[in-house]
């Protein structure tokens, strides 16, 4: 689960991290008087749970109070990386001389937390791993023993951090690691951590995400979660009771009964999709769905703008085969799907299912690409299909 910069502050403040002063705005003209209160110069930082937002565009250091409400005014509304800007943050502005970038986060292959640490602050720490590994010091916490500061000290030591500097940072760390270890975090991240003009150390930037699986022994953070659902998509599913998980950079709509089987069908997406055909989404419709619920899951599945065509592979138990027709044709016939729908139906009245599908007149065998839909014997018939509505442009 991630959170929102300013609730992530907030934890940060708790646990004594140095944050600036800051406040939540909704419009400009609360920006406004928010940074009419504040010491000049301000800065102007736009909500949404992706980084990379200075370079988007969302972030803007203003003079003073007027100067804040006019660069709002561009920030908001903003779209970055897909996610409309709604609420920004107006914190005073630090004088910077250098940047860092400090971050924990758990190493599922160690089973441990990592503490990485860098003089290259920032800037995309992907890149600098990438580019120059030199610059980033690494250590990893025994659970057993806890996180000791001399471990930090050496690695920053290493990492090229200059030795006054490296107690400070030692002491901010340790904070960090304690906010990880008491919220169940599976990332906490400054990045960056700044020394300003006088010497003072910052952290401008806050990142915290929790490990999902932990959430019932944080009673606290429900209101969170439930105010800060990452994906307009997923909000909705979740409000209808429907399991979905939205996918990065996908085409390919899914739809399945059961976990198991909605994730090996994702996956022989990814695999005969050789690049070009992805899954797009994980949507289960669960043990016995009725009509109503394929036609709500269909109508989910195309709120995501990418998806070019949906694949519906259902192995009946409970579920009836003809409960998922049904749903499908009311799908197509109240919503307006826009896309074509691979349909393999197998197991409780599949011949039923089948039939409805087939006699309804609307598929049109030879010609997929002007057809709501195409019913399949066996998943491997999906493939050239697929490919074949993928590689035709969008009309
Ligand atoms: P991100 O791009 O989403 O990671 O947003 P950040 O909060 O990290 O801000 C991006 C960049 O904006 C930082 O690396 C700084 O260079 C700049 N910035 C943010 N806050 C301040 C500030 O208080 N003072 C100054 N001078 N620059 C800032
Ligand atoms: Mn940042």
């Amino acid at each position: 689960m991630k959170i929102h910069e300013h609730h992530a502050r907030d934890i940060f403040k708790k646990y004594g991290l140095p944050v600036p002063e800051a406040e939540v705005a909704n419009n400009p003209e609360e920006v406004k008087n928010i940074a009419r209160g504040m010491t000049p110069p301000v800065v102007v930082k736009a909500q949404v749970l992706v980084g990379g937002r200075g370079k988007a565009g969302g972030v803007k250091i203003a003079e003073n109070h007027d100067d804040a409400m006019d660069k709002s005014k561009d920030i908001f509304g903003l779209l970055i990386k897909g996610l409309r800007v709604e609420k920004v943050l107006v914190a005073e502005a630090v004088d910077i001389e250098n940047e860092y970038y400090l971050g924990i986060l758990l190493d599922r292959d160690k089973k441990k937390h990592c503490v990485i640490a860098s003089t290259a602050g920032g800037v995309d720490i992907e890149q600098v791993a990438e580019e120059t590994p030199e610059l980033i010091g690494k250590t990893w916490v025994d659970p057993a023993y806890g996180l000791h500061p001399f471990e930090i000290r050496n690695m920053l030591f290493d990492a090229g951090f200059d030795p006054k500097l490296a107690l400070k940072v030692t002491g901010i760390l340790m904070k960090l690691y304690k906010v990880v270890i008491e919220n169940d975090c599976s990332l906490a991240e400054i990045n960056p951590l700044v020394q300003a003009k006088d010497g003072t150390l910052w952290a401008i930037d806050a990142k915290v995400n929790f490990d999902d699986s932990s959430l019932y022994r944080h009673p606290e953070l429900k209101p969170l979660k439930e105010s800060e659902e990452t994906d307009p998509i997923e909000k909705e599913a979740h409000a209808r009771g429907i399991a979905y998980v939205r996918l990065e950079d996908g085409n390919v709509g899914v739809i399945g009964n059961g976990a198991g089987l909605v994730m090996a069908t994702m996956d022989e997406v990814k695999r005969f999709g050789k690049g070009i055909a992805k899954p797009a989404n994980f949507l289960d419709i669960g043990g016995g769905a009725q009509a109503d619920l394929v036609r709500s899951a269909l109508e989910l599945v195309t709120m995501d703008q990418n998806v070019k065509v949906i694949l519906i592979n259902v192995f009946g138990g409970i579920t009836r085969c003809d409960e998922v027709a049904k749903g499908i044709l009311q799908a197509i016939e109240e919503v307006d799907l826009k896309v074509p729908i691979i349909i393999r139906l197998a197991g409780t009245n599949e011949k039923e299912g089948r039939e409805l599908l087939i006699y309804s007149g609307l598929e049109k065998y030879l010609d997929i690409k002007n057809a709501p839909y195409k019913v399949i014997e066996s998943l491997e018939q999906a493939a050239p299909i697929i490919l074949e509505t993928i590689g035709v442009p969008a009309q």
